[in-house]
């Protein structure tokens, strides 16, 4: 390809609305340009890099035997109300009436369309199991939309479902794809790391997300590096050190603490420890209210509460909603846990130990409140506390590690949510009919393609994996004349001519100019015929990734095109050892 040719608008400054570097240097590249708030458009080389990840991802599941579909976009409302998310989803999910007021969903996910697709296609246990895929355009009406293509509101997924007889075959596929996902961020040049993930209120039976760690990760991973555990955090265990213990006061007490409502002021004022109170958070999902009783230093992890209550959403209580019913918020405690609310106890409480609590009352709590002899036994206890760094590893013990992290890909195990709501069902061996169980498994190609860039930039702009990169050699001639263009022309057909893909930047533009644009895009290797060469025969190559310039005399096409192919082993290697 000649850039002469090209629709190439690379800027110097940095678009005002990117805080990202994947973002600014998608539109600085000239890769992708805006068109509304979370949309964009692909411009000819970010294409190239979209559809390089998209062959890789097809490649790896194509490997694994799964089968390539391709869906409408636009899915029918009854999809999603057989499956009950018509309601569910939320505003998310962007939706359209046709002129004959049916209403439609775009696409944020297939789950409805493929179970719809494949019921009627499956009939004996022969036929199974399979896995059926497709790499196609999904909406979601993301809140915020950020980031770039990171968090966009259209953008490429690569979705699989996967129907079995029994876990045990479900398991297999599911490992296949773990295996799979591996594979594919490697060759992209991506490292990943899995962490269990919260199943939700899908009610799976396990969930891993494939992370890249990234200071601007909106996942926080808690990892072991001793055991190697990793999870998110939405879903962790909390795990209370064995020898943990309050060192509050012991004898129960009331005592007045005037205008002292938070865990800080009432620790303070009573000379004890957040560890050693009892915080009361008050929630509601619409239906139930509950109040969660946690220690004062921990956080509510509502991840946990959600999936342990099966809610699909869950709100805080406004203050004047708790007075209506005669609590007093700041002074909430354990007597107040009586109907309407139902009260949850966290795990991080041990119940022997003596804490503060509110008193239920205004300016009062309690000291030496013991749950086990004042609350009811069969008080609900669950974990659902946010487990931060340095907490126990709940596999191992050791401190855990906190990191922030982009997912990039999620497998899943469904169970038979959809199978059930779309009465999937084959034969078995036995002739009787059984309901299938489910697995799916997503990738975010966009989400992935900026996620390159987030660990492959320098103050000089991207440089790419060999494997995704727009074009694998850019070539940089500067001789103008005729018969200087005549050479430069044998050099981009002797490069092509090996199967390089050559970017040829023949344009008509200063040195300077050129390198910065091709340094900017990032092509991982750069050959130079410049100047130099026609005065003394000089040639440079250029490792992009390395920084690193190699000048010598052109001896031959065969020479240079064996060091151009000894750098590019080099790069390809480079992706094996990440
Ligand atoms: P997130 O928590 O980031 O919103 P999600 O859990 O909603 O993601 P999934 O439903 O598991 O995402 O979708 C599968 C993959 O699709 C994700 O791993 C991610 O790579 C990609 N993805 C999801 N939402 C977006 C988006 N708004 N923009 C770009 N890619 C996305
Ligand atoms: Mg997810």
């Amino acid at each position: 390809m000649r850039a002469s040719k090209y629709i190439l608008p690379t800027e110097k400054e940095n678009p005002a609305d990117a805080v990202v570097a994947s973002h600014r240097l998608m539109i600085r590249a000239g890769l992708v340009r805006k068109s509304g708030s979370g949309f964009y458009f692909f411009l000819p080389m970010g294409l190239r890099v979209l559809k390089k990840i998209e062959n890789i991802v097809r490649q790896e599941m194509d490997a694994t035997g799964a089968l390539e579909f391709e869906l409408p976009i636009l899915t029918p409302s009854e999809f999603w109300e057989q499956s009950g998310r018509w309601s569910a989803m939320g505003p998310e999910m962007f939706r359209v009436k046709d002129r004959h007021d049916q209403w439609y969903a775009l696409g944020p996910t297939h789950e409805e369309s493929f179970s719809y697709l494949i019921k009627p296609l499956l009939k004996s246990y022969k036929d199974l199991p399979v896995n059926v895929y497709q790499i196609h355009t999904k909406f979601r009406d993301e809140i915020r939309p950020r980031f770039g293509v990171i968090r966009s509101r259209e953008f490429i997924m690569k979705d699989a479902y996967s129907f079995h007889l029994d876990d045990a075959s479900l398991d297999s596929t599911y490992q296949d794809m773990r295996t799979a996902y591996r594979r594919i961020f490697q060759r992209c040049g991506l490292k990943t790391i899995p962490v269990q993930a919260d199943s939700g209120s899908m009610g799976g039976s396990a969930s891993e997300e494939f992370m890249v760690v990234s200071p601007i990760g909106e996942e926080t991973l808690l990892l072991c590096g001793k055991c190697g555990y990793n999870s998110n955090s939405e879903k962790t265990p909390f795990v209370l050190p064995k020898d943990f213990h309050t060192k509050g006061p012991k004898e129960k007490k009331e005592v007045p603490t005037p205008g002292k409502k938070s865990i800080q002021e009432v620790a303070e004022l009573l000379s004890v420890r957040p560890e050693d109170t009892i915080k009361t958070v008050a929630l509601k999902n619409g239906k139930e209210s509950v109040l969660v009783f946690l220690r004062g230093d921990l956080e509510l992890n509502e991840n946990k509460l959600k999936t342990a209550l099966k809610w699909t959403e869950l709100e805080m209580i406004p203050e004047a909603e708790l007075r209506k019913v005669g609590l007093v918020p700041g002074y909430i405690g354990p007597s107040d846990a009586k109907a309407p609310f139902r009260a949850i106890l966290d795990s991080s409480i041990r119940k022997e130990e003596a804490y503060v609590v509110g008193a239920g009352k205004e300016d009062a709590h309690i000291i030496g409140y013991v749950p086990a002899k004042e609350m009811d036994p069969g008080a609900e206890v669950l974990d659902v506390a946010l487990t931060r760094e340095g907490d126990p590893c709940p596999d191992c013990g050791t401190p855990l590690k906190a990191e922030k992290g982009i997912e990039v890909g999620h497998i899943f195990k469904l169970g038979d949510k959809y199978t059930k709501a779309f009465q999937i069902q084959v034969l078995d061996q036995q002739g009787k009919a059984r309901t299938l169980t489910m697995g799916c498994y997503g990738i975010g190609v966009n989400r992935t393609m900026a996620t390159v860039i987030e660990q492959c930039n320098d103050e000089k702009g991207i440089h790419w994996p060999i494997s995704i990169a727009p074009y694998e050699v850019a070539l940089v001639t500067l001789g103008k004349g005729p018969e200087q263009e005549a050479k430069s022309k044998e050099f981009y057909d002797a490069l092509c001519g090996e199967g390089f893909e050559v970017f040829w930047d023949d344009r008509d533009l200063g040195p300077g100019f050129k390198f910065k644009d091709s340094e900017l895009i990032g092509f991982p290797i750069r050959v130079t015929v410049g100047k130099k060469f026609f005065e003394t025969g000089e040639i440079s190559l250029y490792d992009r990734k390395r920084d690193r310039e190699e000048i010598f005399p052109f001896s031959g096409f065969d020479d240079l095109i064996s060091r151009v192919e000894r750098l590019r082993q080099e790069l390809v290697q480079d992706l094996t050892e990440e």
